[in-house]
């Protein structure tokens, strides 16, 4: 028998948990165990992009409930089909793996981009470019790929076969790739990171870049994805077609999945055998994403982000217009970032105290990542009570 603990020190402390337990969600609203109610600005970090438990996604998992959970994926799954038609029909992918996270995805993405690199192009290929900042997820290989010290300490040795440089340098860019380059990958607003869209001539220089010299393009979609940034997947805004991008978050509007999306020429990529997951889309998370992105075209849910994002964003340049605190209110769509001269922490604390749940970017950003159908109404809330917290942080 193992010594006796509370529930709570039954987990590793992996997080720093906040004091809270939510036990129910409805649209914008979150309620704790003592009924308290919230305005929900973070969406479960960037999933729940439809708010909480929506009525038609409900009705998709429900029915999938009833039919089938499981089955393996040495069988044809008609609902991953499915799913997989919908997004490289609204996409420029063309052929779809599914996965269960975010890190899972971009780990599909570096293992295709070797292998095509290596099997198929036969060039020996195996160095991914990545960038200060960013973030990619915590497997081994997607921890050594996030451009952030703090997730990689003693951790090693790591992977090799990754080299990480500053975003927007395209001198640096340029020096940086060699005979070795498999892949560049990167976010098109870095999330984690502190909300930092890329300069698009850099990224449309990269692109060019990539294509000219037969490296992959890989844009993790994880954060930006799903409408968040106000398009479908955030690289519509550019004009640029990514080899594969990335998706898991809001593709299953809190169910866990995640996706790897790549262009046709890289199908040869990956044979049977090469790659694979027990859960990768499962009947029921593919269900999920079906009526999820069903709904994002269907309603148009990726306009009303922008819409929305550009009230929220105009909402708080306005009230915080020369707000000493603040550095900039920054971001694309409804990922939206307050850059502050001092760390912000105890903001995210008395927000909570004020009924508002948002959290960081690195120390010194405020993150909003309010769901994709927030109200003007959600939207004045949420401003009101942050201008009146960043004041008192002004006046400190
Ligand atoms: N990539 C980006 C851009 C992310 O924001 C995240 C998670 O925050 C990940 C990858 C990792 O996703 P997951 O936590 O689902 O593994």
């Amino acid at each position: 028998m193992s010594t006796e603990k509370t529930a709570a020190e039954a987990l590793l402390p992996t997080y720093a948990r906040f004091p809270l337990a939510l036990v129910k969600g409805e649209g914008s609203w979150l309620w704790d165990d003592q009924g308290k109610k919230y305005l929900d600005f973070m969406s479960g970090i960037a999933v729940t992009n439809l708010g909480h438990a929506p009525a038609r996604i409900k009705e998709a998992l429900n029915k999938q409930l009833d039919e089938l959970w499981h089955v393996s994926n040495l069988f044809q799954i008609p609902n991953q089909q499915e799913a997989g038609k919908l997004i490289t029909d609204n996409s420029c992918g063309d052929a779809v793996f599914f996965c269960n996270s975010g890190a899972e995805a971009n780990e599909a993405a570096i293992k295709l981009a070797r292998r095509y690199q290596q099997l198929v192009k036969q060039n020996g290929r195996f160095e991914i470019i990545t960038f200060e900042q960013s973030f990619h997820g915590r497997t081994l290989a997607t921890l050594t790929a996030t451009g952030q010290a703090k997730v990689k300490e003693g951790f090693a040795p790591l992977p090799g076969g990754f080299k990480t440089i500053p975003l927007n340098d395209y001198a640096v860019l340029e020096s940086a790739i060699s005979d070795q380059t498999a892949a560049v990958m990167l976010e098109l607003v870095q999330a984690e990171g502190g909300i930092h869209p890329v300069d698009a001539d850099y990224l449309n220089k990269l692109a060019a870049l990539c294509k000219k010299e037969g490296i992959l393009l890989i844009v993790d979609e994880i954060q930006t994805g799903m409408g968040r940034t106000g398009k479908l997947f955030a690289h519509e805004h550019y004009g640029i077609e990514p080899d594969i991008f990335t998706l898991a978050k809001g593709l299953g509007s809190g169910f866990p999945v995640g996706a790897m999306v790549a262009k046709e020429e890289l199908r040869e990529g990956f044979s049977a055998g090469s790659h694979g997951s027990t859960f990768g889309g499962t009947p029921i998370a593919t269900a999920v994403v079906k009526a999820t992105i069903e709904t994002m075209v269907e309603e148009n849910i990726p306009a009303n982000a922008a819409k929305q994002g550009d009230y929220l964003m105009g909402q708080l340049r306005e009230k915080l217009a020369g707000n000493s605190f603040v550095e900039e209110v920054r971001g694309l769509g409804l990922l939206v970032g307050i850059a502050c001269k001092a760390p912000v922490g105890d903001i995210v604390v008395k927000a909570q105290n004020e009924g508002l749940l948002i959290i960081t970017a690195g120390p010194n950003v405020l993150r909003l990542l309010p769901n994709l159908l927030v109200t003007n109404d959600e939207i004045d809330t949420a401003v009101q009570i942050l201008v009146k917290l960043i004041d008192e942080a002004a006046a400190q």
